[in-house]
């Protein structure tokens, strides 16, 4: 008999898919939505903290978004379990500074909200925070835990749901003129 196949996935499906895949590598919505918040919060006085949340939700419930954080996490998931055959199995374990495609699965994510969705991704991979930094730092230093392309992933989607949050007060301050 063979598997059922499954290709297609409705926004909500993909939204508690990526949180179920995002919980079992010890990241929670409100682990992103904080670093979107405190991101905002210098720019903007009037950053409310359940539109990050929501921001968050919105930006989990992305086809592509779906796509890049269900593969991003199996590799980390795969390099862990030293599954990669060649050179690039210890590369990607050693989260080597210079291998870069866990950045253009991050500045892939951020390119949702534009240039600036590019910039507070790279103010946010440079600047590591909260659940980033922890990431950052387990995945180098707790062997065999690998999370190379986890924390561009968390840190992209907390930039692009700072974007959008900078987007709503801009929309609502053009609404009062
Ligand atoms: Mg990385």
């Amino acid at each position: 008999m063979s598997k059922e196949v499954k290709l297609f996935y409705s926004r909500d499906e993909m939204l508690q898919l990526n949180k179920q895949k995002l919980l079992e590598r010890g990241v929670n919505v409100d682990d992103i939505a904080k670093i979107a918040y405190n991101q905002q919060a210098r720019y903007n006085p009037n950053v409310d903290y359940d539109e990050c949340v929501k921001s968050v939700e919105k930006i989990l419930s992305l086809r592509d978004i779906f796509h890049l954080l269900q593969l991003g996490v199996e590799i980390d998931r795969l390099t862990e379990e030293g599954m990669f055959k060649g050179p690039i199995q210890d590369i990607m374990r050693a989260d080597l500074g210079v291998f870069g495609i866990d950045e253009i699965f991050g500045l892939d994510i951020a390119r949702l909200y534009g240039a600036i969705g590019q910039t507070n991704f790279g103010d946010i991979d440079v600047n590591k925070q909260g659940i980033v930094a922890k990431l950052n730092h387990d995945g180098k230093s707790n062997y065999p835990q690998c999370n190379t392309f986890l924390d561009d992933i968390v840190g992209a989607i907390a930039a692009a749901a700072s974007t959008r949050v900078a987007q709503i007060i801009s929309e609502d301050e053009a609404a009062k003129k």
